[in-house]
């Protein structure tokens, strides 16, 4: 019998994924979620979620779990295929291509 794989830990002080993708639900402090590349009001400066736990943090964020994939072995890792990944699903009229690129570059 094969052993269940332990879920993926999540990285300490990466939010990565709190900084690279758009969020469209509202967010406490950016009522009308945030654009891909602009880091939540919510992480707090060492990367920590401010609202775990709470109600009001987006369904989003709970949904979003670690993985191998998305993490990678680093934050500049998780933030170019987090970036990658928003470049292919946004519709193009919501992105500047351009910006956004420069925007992850300076995420890095
Ligand atoms: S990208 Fe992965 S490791 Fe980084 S904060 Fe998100 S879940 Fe954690
Ligand atoms: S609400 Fe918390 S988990 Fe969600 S993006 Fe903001 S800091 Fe990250």
């Amino acid at each position: 019998m094969n052993a269940i794989p332990a879920p993926l830990a999540c990285r300490p002080s990466c939010g990565a994924c709190c900084t690279a993708p758009s969020i469209t639900s509202p967010i406490p402090g950016m009522p009308n979620g945030k654009p891909a590349g602009v880091r939540c009001i919510q992480l707090a400066d060492d990367n920590r979620c401010l609202i775990f736990g709470r109600p009001e943090r987006p369904a989003f964020c709970g949904g979003l779990q670690p993985s191998a994939e998305m993490c990678g072995t680093s934050r500049g890792d998780a933030i170019r295929w987090l970036s990658d990944l928003e470049r292919a699903t946004c519709p193009k009229s919501l992105i500047n291509t351009a910006e956004f690129a420069r925007a992850g570059d300076e995420l890095l």
